[in-house]
């Protein structure tokens, strides 16, 4: 199943976040793709929202983790930018969080795409200038 939608404001690629993650469910893994600048930190800040998570969001691209407590469930964000190697996510324990009850949310998923669940929501963001600087094409598959 794949689902398309557009935006045109980072208020609407927030409101995209929050409610996919207001249905999420214990377990459930997201990968979030697209390049710099995309809106993957507006997606995700609506995204921890939905699960009733008030605090700023903070990119963990040096921590590769970041762990929020405070929402409806167990918020697990990823940031696998700088992985060398995907023994790395061992070390971080990697697999505790993603067959876990949280919700796991992991930004450049594609480089460790042969340790990815076989079950995920796989989210693409895309600009598009022909469309306008604010166009967002947002893609929501079910792997
Ligand atoms: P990334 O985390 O992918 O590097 P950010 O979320 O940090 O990107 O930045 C996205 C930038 O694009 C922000 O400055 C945001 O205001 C802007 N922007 C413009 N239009 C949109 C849109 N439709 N959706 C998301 N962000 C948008
Ligand atoms: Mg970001």
């Amino acid at each position: 199943m794949i689902e398309i939608i557009e935006t045109n404001s980072p208020e609407e690629t927030d409101a995209i976040g929050r409610k996919l993650a207001s249905q999420a469910e214990p377990g459930q893994v997201f990968t979030l793709i697209g390049d710099l600048g995309v809106g993957k930190t507006v997606f995700t800040q609506g995204f921890a929202s939905g699960l009733n998570i008030d605090e700023p969001i903070c990119s963990p691209t040096f921590t590769i983790v970041q762990v929020y407590d405070s929402g409806r469930l167990p918020f697990y964000h990823f940031d696998v930018y700088r992985i060398g190697d995907v023994e790395e996510m061992d070390e971080i324990g990697y697999e505790d969080y993603v067959y876990g009850d949280g919700v796991s949310l992991i930004e450049w998923a594609n480089l460790i795409e042969e340790i990815l669940p076989d079950h995920y929501t796989r989210i693409t963001i895309e600009k598009d200038l022909e469309k306008g600087f604010d166009y967002r094409k947002i893609t929501i598959e079910q792997i």
